[in-house]
């Protein structure tokens, strides 16, 4: 092994450790360094040095709440969600009063945000119902994650109380799920028009993923200006029709949240992982999501029952790896 960095990739974290952005190929680049080699190393310090002089000591944790469970006839090959999953055979929507009880005790345990998530056939009159009611109970900021929208229905979740709203052209966009990436930046330009925090994670992240779609989604996250972006891995669902190609490891994982997190520069007020590890907490992330209710990652329906982690404990991981989930949130 080489004692010292190649003079090429010294250059590009040079540069990314400042904040300055990065092209496609510089990109490519460290999505292929070895991890066993210091320059990966290296490019996670980058990545943690330029978070840290960014966004100060504080540490993130926007907290996931599933509305609703259903056989959703989207059938997206990765979600456990779907019609064809066979896991969920029944339509249940968390009463209010779980939600508002989920809400109060995000509220209570220092939540940055709660991020609503409705599934593909969800009543988006429901959720402008939902959001009202949550405005009058609780103070923390609403982050609506639903389906694609047109400028009426920006216009109605903002008056709702909703501040952002979270989408993605997932990895797999029109062949793993029968949405168009087209449509899906369509609407992330319909929230930044009405005045949503756009936010967003390139996911679901699998071993056989290219380097270049992955890279082509933290540049979309740049050009299109996210308040955050980051990085999720697939997970795997009992039965999942993607069990036969595996998962990436928290370590890749941690790899590719530096590489996103240079590529952000110092367009972004935080950064993201998913699922909660500590890894990534040293590689440029500052930002959990908490999870309650239903999960597409997940079997149980409530996943706080399941893969889901609290605020508590995600605010312990946090403190861990120094960041301070008690400072106010840099987002919204
Ligand atoms: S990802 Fe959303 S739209 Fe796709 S199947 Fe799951 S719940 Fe339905």
């Amino acid at each position: 092994m080489s004692w010292s960095l190649s003079a090429a990739v010294e250059e590009i974290l040079r540069k990314g450790r400042d904040g300055a952005p990065l092209s496609r190929e510089e990109a490519l680049t460290l999505m292929h360094l070895d991890l066993e080699g210091r320059e990966t190393y290296a490019l996670m310090e980058s990545a943690n040095h330029l978070s840290r002089a960014q966004f100060g000591e504080k540490g993130e944790n926007h907290m996931h709440i599933g509305l609703n469970v259903e056989p959703c006839p989207m059938d997206c090959a990765f979600c456990s969600l779907t019609k064809r999953a066979g896991l969920f055979t029944e339509k249940i929507e968390f009463p209010l009063e779980d939600i508002l009880a989920w809400a109060r005790q995000g509220e209570a345990e220092g939540a940055d945000a709660l991020n609503l998530m409705a599934t593909g056939t969800f009543s988006f009159t429901r959720l402008l119902e939902i959001g009202r009611r949550l405005k009058q109970e609780v103070s923390t900021p609403l982050v609506a994650n639903a389906r694609d929208i047109n400028h009426a229905e920006g216009e109605q979740l903002l008056e709702a109380g909703y501040v952002g709203f979270y989408h993605a052209v997932r990895l797999g966009e029109g062949t793993d799920t029968p949405f168009k990436p087209e449509r899906r930046i369509q609407t992330i330009r319909v929230l930044h028009d009405v005045g949503l925090h756009w936010v967003n994670c390139v996911e679901p992240v699998g071993p056989e993923h290219t380097a270049a779609e992955i890279v082509d989604l933290m540049l979309l996250a740049r050009r299109e200006k996210a308040t955050y972006s980051g990085i999720m891995r697939r997970i795997n669902f009992p039965g999942s029709p993607k069990e036969p190609l595996g998962m990436i490891s928290e370590r890749r994982m941690a790899q590719m949240v530096a590489v996103s997190r240079l590529v952000m520069g110092n367009t972004v007020k935080a950064h993201c992982t998913h699922e909660p590890h500590s890894l990534s907490l040293v590689a440029g992330a500052n930002l959990f999501f908490p999870e309650v209710g239903s999960s597409p990652r997940d079997g149980q329906a409530d996943t706080g029952k399941g893969r889901g982690r609290s605020v508590a404990r995600c605010a312990a991981m946090l403190r861990e790896m120094e960041w301070n989930p008690d400072l106010p949130s840099n987002c919204f």
